[in-house]
């Protein structure tokens, strides 16, 4: 009997220590034993490009690197697969304005245009607006601050400019992020092949000095350890993308659409569509892509197991992405159930697909 007590304090000691590693993944970088000398902060302007950021997100992936792009508006109106690309290889996304002016030549009303067209631009891409601002040229006065601040948005400049822009070579911007010490943030551009080529040094000379790359808090403008907020998706993922018209409809009025893209119309409480995962591990991103049917926020609640974890917004009618990070679940086969709660008679739910990652 003694024996046997033994055996199930054994097995559920290693049940927990197999839960325990899973769910501690996606913040563990917080207390890295491998950045004893702190974080800075890399970052890249002008993005995204089509000819390069491709090539630059493999090459810091490779690199085991993680940064901020200061995306331009326009290009992520233009681009926004490129936007979301930047996301799912863990990068984080800042504004830096939709055209690239000379800010303090503005008025406060067309800076705030320039501002909120791009947050509306990345938001639409990937579901979120970002919270950290880079005025072109490192321009800024007392207008364009007060404007930031009325956008919940914090101004982020650089310590170190790698020149990049103004053809340093590959040589010179290695030796320039050589310069960078704990909290320190450096300028370089998603746009050229002296950048690009650098990436793996910079890696390489960050290591040697005990230093990681980080995220830039929006508290203090400053790189910091990366947070479980904007983490890369936990590893054992499983890369599924479910069509909605492929789930099973339930609910009074639910029914299939066609326009603005192929997919399911949840027009009341109770309305949902579900399916069935096999989960292999506790934690995922889920991402769906949806709109609402009028320029009113509509809410779609995420239950998996019969719990609710979590509601994605689709703030109009134009489709956009939500992503829910790190939702935790359990294991096995799950129903995953994508369900309206909230409608008060003023929208209607459009459903595209959800990725789980
Ligand atoms: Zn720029």
């Amino acid at each position: 009997m003694f024996k046997a007590k033994l055996v199930k304090v054994a097995l559920a000691l290693t049940l927990f220590g197999s839960l325990f590693s899973i769910s501690m993944m996606p913040t563990a970088s917080a207390a890295d034993i491998n950045c004893p000398n702190g974080y800075v902060g890399l970052t890249f302007d002008d993005g995204p490009n089509p000819g390069n950021t491709t090539n630059l997100l493999n090459a810091l992936k490779q690199a085991g690197l993680r940064a901020t792009m200061f995306n331009l508006g326009q290009n992520a109106r233009n681009y926004p697969s490129l936007v979301r690309d930047q996301v799912s290889a863990g990068m984080w996304v800042g504004n830096h304005s939709y055209t690239h002016p000379h800010m303090t030549a503005l008025s406060s009303s067309q800076m705030s245009s320039e501002i909120m067209q791009t947050q509306q631009a990345i938001q639409s891409a990937t579901g979120a607006a970002p919270k950290l601002f880079r005025p072109p040229y490192g321009e800024t006065n007392a207008t364009l601050k007060s404007v930031l601040s009325q956008n919940s948005l914090t101004e982020v400049l650089w310590n170190v400019d790698s020149q990049d822009w103004n053809g340093a070579s590959t040589a010179q911007i290695v030796a320039a992020a050589g310069r960078l010490q704990n909290g320190d943030v450096i300028l370089m551009h998603d746009q050229y092949q002296t950048t690009l080529q650098a990436i793996p040094q910079i890696a390489q000379n960050l290591k040697s000095r005990g230093l990681c790359s980080g995220m830039i808090s929006p508290s203090t403008g400053r790189a910091v350890a990366p947070d479980s907020e904007g983490a890369p998706p936990p590893s054992g993922g499983t890369g599924a993308k479910i069509e909605a018209e492929s789930m099973t409809k339930s609910g009074t009025y639910t029914g299939n659409i066609s326009s603005p893209f192929n997919g399911v119309a949840l027009y009341a409480n109770g309305d949902s569509v579900k399916f069935t995962q096999n989960f292999t591990s506790g934690t995922h991103n889920f991402s769906l892509r949806g709109a609402s049917n009028n320029s009113n926020m509509a809410r779609v609640d995420l239950k998996i197991g019969g719990q609710t974890k979590g509601t994605f917004y689709f703030g109009g009618s134009s489709p956009a992405v939500y992503t829910l990070n790190n939702v935790s679940h359990g294991i096995g086969n799950q129903a995953v159930e994508l369900v309206v709660t909230a409608d008060n008679g003023t929208w209607d739910a459009l459903l595209d697909y959800l990725e789980i990652n």
